[in-house]
């Protein structure tokens, strides 16, 4: 059984038809990305999943059980963990604050341990551990929203364009930084992305969104050579 299970998935915004009936599945332990154009209904998909906007109809399973109606909070709760677009962490407060709401969430017994892990895993954090996270630059950033989504230990990663308007080194250092939580932490990540060629590098299985819709699938390989995709999202890549 997938962890997580799309069937016919519709969201509207009144009158747009931003998902028109989408069947996706991430299975236990995979890296899965979606890529797509500008408009195609990614972060709609991620939010949907998230609890907000409800789809209009199609079912969402979480882990077997269907979580359409339910409001972010209590998919948060499930397990769902979102690093949405535009990273939102919260700039007045400091990198260790930001932690420390990321788990609240969490079991509190485990909140050194899981503090101490995301400083080692992005070393920069540590250094700017007393700072005002408005004060870090793009990456650092983005490294302390993926930082605040773990201190949940969540069973799902959803990631929404984490290497959007970053350096190129910074790029790499997020997207294996993501190759590894799924390697040495089994956790199984949903990826959506623009840089279509990190993105299918590193996923296990991919899917191509357009207006709405699945219009490919296969594995990350398979479409990282495929030429429609190569053509559409890789050229210069
Ligand atoms: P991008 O990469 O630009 O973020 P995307 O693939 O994530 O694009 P969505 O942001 O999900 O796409 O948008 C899908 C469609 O829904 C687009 O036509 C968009 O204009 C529309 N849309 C998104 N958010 C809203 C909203 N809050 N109200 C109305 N329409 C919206």
């Amino acid at each position: 059984m997938s962890l997580l299970q799309l069937t016919g998935v519709r969201t509207n915004y009144g009158p747009i038809e931003a998902l028109r009936g989408v069947d996706i599945h991430v299975n236990q332990g995979e890296i899965v990305t979606l890529i797509g154009a500008n408009g195609a209904g990614k972060s709609t998909l991620l939010m949907t999943i998230c609890g907000q906007p409800k789809p209009a109809s199609g079912t969402i399973l979480f882990d077997g059980k269907v979580i359409n109606d339910l409001p972010p909070h209590e998919t948060a709760k499930l397990g769902i963990a979102q690093v949405p677009e535009g990273r939102r962490i919260f700039p007045r407060m400091t990198v260790f604050e930001n932690l420390q709401l990321g788990a609240t969430l969490g079991n509190p017994a485990h909140f050194d341990e899981d503090a101490a892990y995301c400083l080692d895993l992005f070393p920069i954090l540590a250094k700017r551990r007393d700072q005002r996270a408005g004060t870090l630059s793009g990456g650092e950033q983005q490294m302390l929203a993926i930082s605040r989504a773990l201190m949940s230990r969540p069973r799902l990663l959803l990631l929404d364009e984490p290497s959007l308007g970053l350096a190129p080194l910074i790029i790499r250092l997020i997207f294996e930084v993501i190759a590894d939580l799924n390697k040495t932490r089994g956790m199984t990540i949903l990826l959506v992305e623009q840089n279509a060629y990190h993105a299918l590098k590193l996923a296990h299985r991919a899917y191509v969104l357009a207006q709405g819709q699945v219009v490919l699938e296969g594995g990350g390989a398979e479409l990282l050579a495929n030429p429609e995709v190569r053509a559409a999202y890789l050229e210069g890549g």
